[in-house]
């Protein structure tokens, strides 16, 4: 009995740590990035995450444009849910074989370490949808992902080559990577939705008026799915907040959680199976 115990004990003892370094991806930098995952991170929203990374963007007059906190804005369809449906698409076309291959390259900016963890991620979707993220052979669209200031996507396919920015500073978290690439793939953000003014209210004068526009709402095609806090696509209740206090305050429970999923969820799967999988 006393062995059994002990065993089962040596087993917990050697099996929990390895456990909670794979969750935490980001423990894979060293103090070559001061700052990066400090204590508490795993606390932090996704909106926390990227709002952070991005606070610096549009400083500089070479910065490129953000609107809606990580998007790309470039000719044309930056409001872009509402091009998946458009002819020509923004969608990524899909193989006769069902799958839909999303071509990329990755900056050698990134360590073999910091690769591997974002290929891994990108391997997240394989497992739950039709979607491979694949490295670029030839193909004419891909995706380029770039170690550059902050995180931030385009929305959809946009044509030729298409920056992913995934800073190392303070982009490479499962969620966040997640994210970008939701975007990538057409999605905009949960608070965006068309019929978010019946699950959230936003609290206007809690947010500087130049993050007004990140409040915009986009006519979304929702997919039959429900509007869902806990979705990766969903910023932080303070998201862009100028005084701490909420700017999106749940209907009709305010108390629910919100921005706080570590991963995509449920409802993130189902609204790329039911764009691209179907
Ligand atoms: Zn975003």
């Amino acid at each position: 009995m006393y062995l059994t115990l002990s065993l089962i004990l040596l087993m917990l003892l050697a099996f929990s740590p390895a456990q909670t370094r794979s969750i935490k991806a980001v423990e894979i930098h060293g103090p070559k990035d001061p700052g990066f995952n400090s204590a508490g991170d795993d606390e932090l929203s996704v909106s926390a995450i990227i709002e952070r990374a991005n606070r610096d963007i549009g400083q500089k007059p070479e910065d490129p444009t953000i609107t809606f906190g990580d998007i790309l804005v470039d000719d044309g369809l930056q409001n872009a849910d509402p091009c998946t449906s458009r002819n020509p698409s923004c969608l990524w076309p899909k193989n006769k074989n069902g799958i839909v291959y999303v071509p990329y390259i990755i900056s050698n900016q990134f360590c073999p370490k910091e690769k591997k963890l974002i290929t891994d991620i990108l391997k997240t979707f394989r497992n739950s949808t039709c979607i491979q993220f694949v490295p670029r052979d030839r193909e004419e669209d891909y995706i380029h992902i770039q170690n550059l200031k902050g995180c931030y996507s385009s929305v959809g396919r946009r044509g030729g080559e298409q920056t992913l920015s995934l800073s190392r500073q303070g982009c490479l978290y499962k969620r966040a990577v997640q994210h970008e690439f939701i975007h990538a793939l057409g999605f905009h953000h949960e608070q965006s939705r068309s019929d978010r003014d019946q699950h959230i209210r936003i609290v206007y004068e809690n947010i500087d008026p130049d993050k007004k526009h990140n409040f915009n709402k986009v006519d979304t095609n929702n997919l039959k799915t429900p509007y869902d806090y806990g979705s990766v696509m969903h910023y932080g209740r303070d998201a862009f907040s100028n005084n701490g206090q909420p700017t999106m305050i749940p209907i009709p429970d305010q108390n629910v959680a919100v921005g706080r999923a570590q991963e995509m969820n449920a409802n993130d799967i189902l609204r790329i199976k039911r764009l691209y999988c179907a």
